[in-house]
């Protein structure tokens, strides 16, 4: 029996239930994160994405609003009802990260941090544990293996993509991981197209191919005005083009034997949707899947 994960907020990620969370790369303002944030749980995302603190190849790149850019996560959390899953890079920030998050993320980058993941898994919010660009499945589940030794069980993996020889992509999904993955561990299993391919345009399909595979779940980028972001703009969906993709991922989810679930799919507490846009994706779920 595969496990599920279950959020703070009732929110199971595994099972048979197919799960989407999304939002920027990286929270950048106000305006654009809250204003993501309405967008995506609009569409049906049932986790909010967004980076405070960013792992960036060059020192000069925008590295994140640190603290900050947490107490907006939260903020848009409250908004939209939408529990928060948001990367820590530093042990040390690991009980700052807690305090504003429903999950922690240990990036890509992150994978063999062997404190990073003794530190999240001595606290009790789930992780999600993205493999490393030349990390083997091996090495990602041993690298889950050091979270979960220290206590902590509720551990998703993510197959964000691996470099390839050929630069046509920003790396090469694997998708043949979730298979793969899924006969070796019965923990929870998301793919992020939006890293795997670094190409807007690319995304949707191979959101379509994740959920095909197996996949228990996706992590999207959306950005308000992506030619604007200050973090992974050509790999950000705009609003309208998620929305589009969440439509087709909900009418494909019964078809491999997975069911949608919603942002009020929770045991806990039931955030009521706060805009006319929301409630009306509410009503749409209802009609195509019960
Ligand atoms: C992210 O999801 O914010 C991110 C930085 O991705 P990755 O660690 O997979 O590069
Ligand atoms: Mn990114």
């Amino acid at each position: 029996m595969p496990k599920t994960v279950t959020l703070g907020t009732g929110l199971a990620i595994g099972g048979d239930g197919f799960v989407v969370m999304a939002g920027p790369c990286a929270v950048e303002t106000r305006e654009l994160l809250l204003g993501a944030a309405q967008a995506v749980a609009a569409a049906g995302a049932v986790v909010l994405r967004g980076g405070a603190f960013k792992p960036r190849t060059s020192p000069d790149s925008f590295q994140g609003l640190g603290a900050a850019g947490l107490e907006l996560l939260t903020e848009a959390s409250r908004l939209t009802g939408l529990p928060v899953v948001t990367e820590v890079m530093d042990p040390r920030d690991v009980p700052l990260v807690a305090a504003h998050a429903a999950m922690l993320q240990v990036g890509s980058r992150n994978m063999q941090n062997f404190p990073l993941l003794r530190e999240v898994g001595r606290q009790r919010r789930p992780v999600l544990l993205k493999r490393g660009a030349a990390a083997t499945l091996d090495e990602l589940l041993l690298a889950a293996e050091y979270i979960r030794r220290e206590g902590n069980e509720d551990i998703v993996l993510c197959e964000r993509g691996v470099r390839s020889f050929d630069p046509t992509t920003r790396y090469l999904l694997d998708l043949a991981a979730v298979p793969a993955l899924r006969r070796r561990t019965d923990l929870p299993i998301v793919v992020d197209p939006s890293h795997g391919t670094g190409d807007a345009a690319l995304v949707p399909p191979m959101a379509k191919a994740a959920l095909a595979a197996g996949a228990d779940g996706l992590l999207i980028e959306v950005h308000m005005a992506p030619e604007q972001a200050l973090c992974d703009g050509k790999q950000a969906l705009r609003p309208a083009a998620f929305s589009a993709l969440m439509a087709d991922l909900r009418r494909l989810a019964p078809a491999v034997g997975r069911h949608w679930v919603r942002a009020d799919a929770r045991t806990g507490t039931i955030a009521a949707p706060r805009s006319g846009a929301a409630a009306r994706d509410h009503l749409d779920d209802g009609v195509i899947a019960p």
